[in-house]
């Protein structure tokens, strides 16, 4: 028997939600180009800033191939740095942050990263969502990382009412049982760009439906597809975005 949407009075089943996505969506691409290093995590997650995962994860396993340490990317030139992350978004930008965040690891930290929230977001282009994502998958402690796709969803569902990513990351550090923060990232990322997009989610197809309040969902997104609407369950790599 189909289980019947949750109401707002109810204790909202958010482990069941996220234990179907995470079968839906069973690895984290900045996992396998990174390898888990903090430091490639955090060069990885600046370039992926307002630029597509499938333009970004190839060019940094490009940069690094011939820059994996701080110590490394500060023998390239700003110029090669450029080179390298082009065309990721505001790549003249982004490629002045990494060499300033290299440097200033190097100077201040012995080249290690720092594995707080708080220190990391005294670098240079640095906020929350990055630092989380760094000590969560770089040094597996936990951590929170919400990002646009995080946000909508878990508002979509109805598991929280938030305003913006940030309050998202406090309701759900508050709210969240801590052993499925490792997990919420990986698989909303992929859930919102593969199934719950912001315009036109494929509600009909999504495997968590049954558990979903649709909150400000349009009802256009309801109505039935062409064709018979199949629900998703590929195995394929999830994704990182901004
Ligand atoms: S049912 Fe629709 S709104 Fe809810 S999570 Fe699935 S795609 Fe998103």
């Amino acid at each position: 028997m189909s289980p019947s949407p949750t109401s707002s009075a109810e204790a909202y089943p958010i482990g069941t939600v996220l234990e179907i996505l995470a079968e839906t969506y069973p690895t984290h691409p900045m996992s396998e180009i990174t390898g888990c290093d903090p430091y490639k995590v955090l060069i990885a997650c600046l370039m992926s800033l307002r630029t597509r995962d499938d333009t970004t994860f190839p060019l940094a396993e490009k940069l690094f191939k011939v820059a994996d340490t701080p110590e490394k990317m500060v023998r390239l030139s700003l110029e090669d740095v450029q080179r390298y992350i082009y065309p990721v978004g505001f790549y003249k930008t982004k490629a002045v942050t990494i060499l300033e965040i290299s440097r200033r690891l190097i100077d201040e930290f012995g080249g290690q990263v720092p594995d707080d929230i708080e220190t990391l977001t005294t670098f240079k282009g640095v906020g929350r969502k990055t630092a989380n994502l760094v000590v969560g998958l770089g040094f597996d402690k936990p951590a929170v990382c919400v990002d646009v796709h995080v946000h909508r969803i878990c508002n979509r569902l109805g598991y929280i009412e938030t305003k913006d990513p940030e309050e998202t990351e406090w309701a759900l550090r508050d709210k969240l049982d801590v052993k499925y923060w490792p997990i919420v990232n990986k698989v909303l990322v992929r859930h919102g760009q593969e199934c719950c997009k912001p315009i036109g989610p494929r509600c009909l197809e999504c495997p968590v439906q049954a558990y979903c309040q649709k909150i400000g969902v349009k009802p256009a997104a309801g109505k039935k597809l062409k064709g018979k609407a199949k629900t998703i369950t590929a195995k394929q790599p999830a994704t990182m975005a901004d």
